[in-house]
């Protein structure tokens, strides 16, 4: 694959069609600015900072905006807030939507027939594969991404993070907490 890849590369560069240096941008980008990390750094501040909370429920665009993260697939961006009785799921049953600016680009299962269709057949199975099993009480709501609008997770935060700073929380907060087919994990 990393041969065909480099041959396409470089006959498309060859005629003209692509700039190498921008590729190289490009690709930059997505290994390197995007991915969990941001998201993780935006629930751990919605964890300590009761406002930055209440501005991310009301506006995540903006919100997740004002701390540099933006770009395509994040225009239209709405935080969910899991709590003992909600936990919100996220998929896209058509395609692939993902909000890439906080997450990255998504994982392979996300993209596979299988977990489009379970996610919203059969959530609780989904969440049982993923090794997560939550009380029947708590009742868990489905969310089908779309080209306009894309949903991060916000995970309960761990019992026992009281004295943590607020990048000790982030790396409490996994990727798959944010797409709700995890949760956030204990320091
Ligand atoms: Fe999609």
């Amino acid at each position: 694959m990393e041969r065909r890849v480099r041959a396409l590369r470089t006959v498309l560069a060859e005629k003209g069609y692509i700039d190498p240096a921008a590729l190289d941008v490009l690709i930059d980008t997505y290994e390197r600015k995007t991915g969990p990390r941001n998201g993780a750094r935006v629930v751990a501040r919605a964890w300590v900072d009761a406002e930055f909370r209440n501005w991310l429920l009301r506006d995540a665009t903006a919100a997740i905006a004002s701390l540099g993260y933006t770009g395509r697939q994040g225009e239209h961006m709405v935080a969910l807030e899991n709590t003992a009785s909600c936990h919100n799921l996220v998929v896209c049953t058509l395609c692939s939507c993902y909000p890439w600016p906080v997450l990255g680009l998504p994982p392979t299962w996300y993209k596979s027939a299988p977990y489009r269709a379970r996610a919203v057949k059969d959530p609780r199975g989904v969440l049982a594969d993923f090794g997560i099993r939550l009380p029947e009480s708590t009742e868990i709501r489905v969310w089908d991404s779309t080209a306009e609008v894309r949903y991060l997770v916000i995970p309960q935060r761990p019992p026992g993070t009281d004295t943590l700073s607020e990048e000790q929380l982030a790396a409490c907060v996994t990727r798959d907490s944010m797409i709700g087919t995890g949760l956030a994990r204990p320091p």
